[in-house]
């Protein structure tokens, strides 16, 4: 089992009531962009674990995560009160294939995230890897309202520093956002309004899509590339499609 080291809460930002970013200095072991770690605390006498994806780049210090607070969530509910100089339990050692050296080559790269699902893939964008082994990378973040679309700015330095390579696109389910499409991302995917929003076609030949967050976006995105004939990575049997369900 995975060594417990302790934490130290530099900042915990409050996006809103229910989404918030903790910053923590810890002496974590090298990881790679899209993994994840465990966080953890001792609440009433027991220690209480969930695993949690890297926001921020392998070399990248203070490490940051990106939370929704679950309806009666034990952990997310719990961090939400920390304070900095609070202390937090991290496993030293990051776990999880959900990393480029997964993706085979192609010319595009698709990054579909829900909530905080987009966590994993600020990691991998903050790294050189994407831009050397893709032309285009277009990141999509679903959400229920524009409340919910965060790190505007770090979309935005990525945006200035990548120019044509990099579009993002957001859809956003319960309301209607000037500058955003509504509706969920599987549903984009089968009227072609996603592709038509990127003026780029998903292709077997050309797609490579990673999928993170919700476990119901994730099953009825991948369904419907199936139905197009994608098909999931396998280390024997290269396809397109990676994916990290997150409950
Ligand atoms: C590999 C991996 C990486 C993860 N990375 C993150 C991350 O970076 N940020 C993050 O917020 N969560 C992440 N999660 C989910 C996280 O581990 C916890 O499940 C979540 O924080 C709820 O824990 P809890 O103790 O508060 O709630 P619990 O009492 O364990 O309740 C779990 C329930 O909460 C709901 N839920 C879980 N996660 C979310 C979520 N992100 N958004 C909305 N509802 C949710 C589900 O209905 C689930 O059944 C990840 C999960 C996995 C498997």
């Amino acid at each position: 089992m995975a060594e417990w080291i302790q934490g130290t809460v530099s900042d915990n930002i409050h996006w809103t009531e229910n989404l918030y970013s903790l910053k923590i200095d810890a002496e974590v072991d090298n990881f790679t962009a899209g993994q994840f770690t465990s966080l953890a605390l001792d609440i009433d006498g027991e220690r209480i674990a969930r695993p949690y994806s890297f926001l921020s780049a392998p070399a990248q210090r203070p490490l940051e995560f990106f939370f929704y607070t679950a309806t009666g969530g034990v952990l997310s509910n719990a961090m939400l009160g920390l304070k900095p100089g609070d202390h937090i339990w991290l496993k030293k050692k990051a776990n999880g294939f959900f990393t480029l050296a997964e993706v085979p080559d192609s010319r595009d790269l698709w990054l579909f995230g829900t909530g905080t699902g987009i966590a994993p893939f600020f990691s991998i964008l903050k790294t050189e890897e994407p831009w050397r082994r893709f032309e285009k990378v277009i990141l999509v973040h679903g959400v229920r309202t524009a409340a919910d679309l965060r790190y505007h700015e770090l979309i935005g330095e990525i945006q200035q520093c990548r120019g044509d390579k990099f579009q993002f696109k957001a859809f956003v389910t319960r309301e209607d956002v000037p500058g955003t499409y509504h509706g969920r991302i599987p549903a984009a995917i089968a009227d072609g309004n996603l592709e038509n929003a990127c003026s780029t076609k998903l292709s077997i030949e050309d797609s490579q899509i990673m999928l993170c967050g919700n476990p119901d976006m994730v099953k009825d995105a991948v369904e419907i590339l199936k139905e197009r004939g994608f098909k999931k990575n396998r280390r024997r049997t290269p396809g397109q499609i990676t994916v990290e369900n997150y409950w």
